[in-house]
C-alpha cells in the first residue's frame, strides 16, 4: 500500500481541504459523519485502558471521530498544536473560563467585545467571584494599567462588532506575558485565513464556528485552539464533565465548510471593500467603519495584522437631528431592502443587515451605547456573496428615498 500520510509543509488552502483522521476501511473521499454516541470496545481490558487514559473512543461527550476531524483541521489552520470543539462560540468561552479561572482571579477584557461575552464574564462569573476590568479596544496603556497581581487572563476580539475596531494582538500578548497571564483572542471575525493570533503571541484562539467556518448559516459550533497541554489538561476535562460538547453532525457541517473558507473569505472581503468604498461616496452616509478603508482609525494595524484584508463586516452611520430621526432613517434603509436579510448572524453567504442599537446592543443604556460609539443611525452589514451591485442597489432603494 502506498504512503497514506500527508507530506509536511502543506499550505493553508490545502490543509483546509485535506487535514483529517484516517479514512475508514471503506475509503470514503468525503469525510465520514459518525453519528454515534457510544463506541463498541474490542474487549474489557481495552475498554478499561481507554477509560483510564482518555485515549481512543468511548463515549461522544469525551470524543467522536467527526469532532476530532473538525478539531484537527481547525488547529492546522490556526497553526496550533491542538483544538477542542464546543457546542457554540459561547460554549467555548464557558469552557475557557471553567478551565482557567477560579474565584478571586482577575480578567481584563475589551469593553467592545461581543455582548454575550461581556455578560458571561461580568454577570454569570461575577456571581462566582471572578473579577473583571473592561478596557478600551485600542488604548494599550489602559490594558497595561488594568493588570493586577491576580490577573490570569486577557481576552480580546478583533475586529469588533459592529464598529470593526482593531486591537494590537502582539502588544496585548506582551502585557499578558509580563504579568504571567494568558492572552486569548476571539478570532470569529477575521478567521485564520486573515489572522493567526498565536503567531502574534496569543496563547489561545477562540472560535464561533457558527460564523465564517460554517459559512452558510446552518449550525452552531465553537472551539478553542492552543497548545496540546492546555487543551488536554485544562479544557478536555471541562467538556467531559460539563457537557458543552460539539455535536458530530454540526462538526461535520463545519468541517466541510472549512474546505471553502479560503475562497469564501476572500470573496467576502472583496465585496465588503467595494461596498465600503461605495458607501463612503454616498452623500447621505455620515460615516463608514471598515478596516480596509484608509479612513479607518486602525487601518495600518489592521492591514498588517489581517493579511492585508478588511474582513466581511462593515458598519455605516446615517446622521439625524435627534436619535429618533436617525433611527427612523436607519429603519427606512433596512426596510427598503428586498434582497438583504434582517437577521442575527454573520459570515453567511447571504448579506445580513441589522440595527445594532435595537438588537445586539439593545440592552445597553443610550449612554453606554454612545460610549461604545453606536448610535440609532448605525447600520451593520455582514456582507455576503451576492453580486456587489445587487447589494448596492438594495441599499440604494432606501438611501435614495431618505428625504422622501
Ligand atoms: C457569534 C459570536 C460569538 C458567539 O458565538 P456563538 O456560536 O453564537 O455562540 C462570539 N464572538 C463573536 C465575535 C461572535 O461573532
Amino acid at each position: 500500500m502506498k504512503d497514506q500520510s500527508l507530506p509536511k509543509g502543506l499550505r493553508p488552502e490545502t490543509l483546509a481541504v485535506r487535514t483529517s483522521i484516517e479514512r475508514s476501511q471503506y475509503g470514503e473521499n468525503s469525510e465520514a459523519l459518525y453519528l454515534t454516541t457510544g463506541f463498541v470496545q474490542p474487549d474489557a481490558a481495552t475498554s478499561a485502558e481507554r477509560f483510564a487514559s482518555g485515549e481512543g473512543y468511548t463515549y461522544a461527550r469525551t470524543s467522536n471521530p467527526t469532532v476530532t476531524m473538525f478539531e484537527q483541521r481547525l488547529a492546522a489552520l490556526e497553526g496550533t498544536e491542538a483544538a477542542i470543539g464546543a457546542s457554540s462560540g459561547m460554549g467555548a468561552i464557558l469552557m475557557m473560563i471553567m478551565g482557567l479561572l477560579k474565584a478571586g482571579d482577575h480578567v481584563v477584557l475589551s469593553r467592545s467585545m461581543f455582548g454575550s461575552t461581556l455578560n458571561l464574564f461580568a454577570k454569570e462569573f461575577g456571581k462566582f467571584g471572578v473579577e473583571t476590568t473592561f478596557c478600551s479596544q485600542t488604548d494599550v496603556d489602559e490594558w497595561r494599567a488594568a493588570v493586577k497581581p491576580n490577573t490570569r487572563l486577557l481576552f480580546a476580539e478583533t475586529p469588533t462588532n459592529p464598529l470593526t475596531e482593531v486591537c494590537d494582538i502582539a502588544a496585548l500578548a506582551e502585557i499578558a506575558h509580563a504579568a504571567g497571564a494568558l492572552l486569548a483572542v476571539d478570532n470569529a471575525f477575521a478567521t485564520p485565513l486573515l489572522q493567526r493570533p498565536t503567531e502574534l503571541g496569543a496563547d489561545l484562539v477562540m472560535h464561533s464556528g457558527t460564523k465564517y467556518l460554517d459559512g452558510q448559516g446552518r449550525v452552531m459550533a465553537g472551539a478553542l485552539c492552543g497548545s496540546r497541554q492546555l487543551i488536554t489538561e485544562k479544557f478536555a476535562p471541562v467538556v467531559r464533565t460539563a457537557g458543552m460538547v460539539l455535536s458530530p453532525f454540526n462538526a461535520w457541517v463545519v468541517l466541510k465548510g472549512m474546505e471553502t473558507l479560503g475562497v469564501r473569505v476572500k470573496a467576502h472581503c472583496d465585496n465588503a471593500l467595494t461596498i465600503a468604498r461605495w458607501l463612503e461616496a454616498q452623500s447621505n452616509v455620515a460615516r463608514v467603519y471598515y478596516p480596509g478603508l484608509p479612513s479607518h482609525p486602525q487601518h495600518e494595524l489592521a492591514m498588517r495584522q489581517q493579511s492585508g484584508l478588511g474582513g466581511g463586516v462593515l458598519s455605516f452611520e446615517l446622521a439625524g437631528d435627534t436619535p429618533e430621526a436617525a433611527r427612523a432613517k436607519a429603519f427606512h434603509v433596512i426596510d427598503s431592502c428586498r434582497v438583504l436579510s434582517i437577521a442575527t448572524n454573520l459570515g453567511d453567504t447571504k448579506t445580513i443587515i441589522s440595527h445594532p442599537a435595537t438588537t445586539s446592543h439593545g440592552r445597553l443604556t443610550e449612554a453606554q451605547r454612545q460610549a461604545a460609539g453606536i448610535s440609532q443611525g448605525t447600520i451593520r452589514l455582514a456582507v455576503g456573496l451576492e453580486h456587489h451591485e445587487d447589494i448596492q442597489d438594495d441599499l440604494l432603494r432606501g438611501l435614495a428615498t431618505l428625504g422622501a
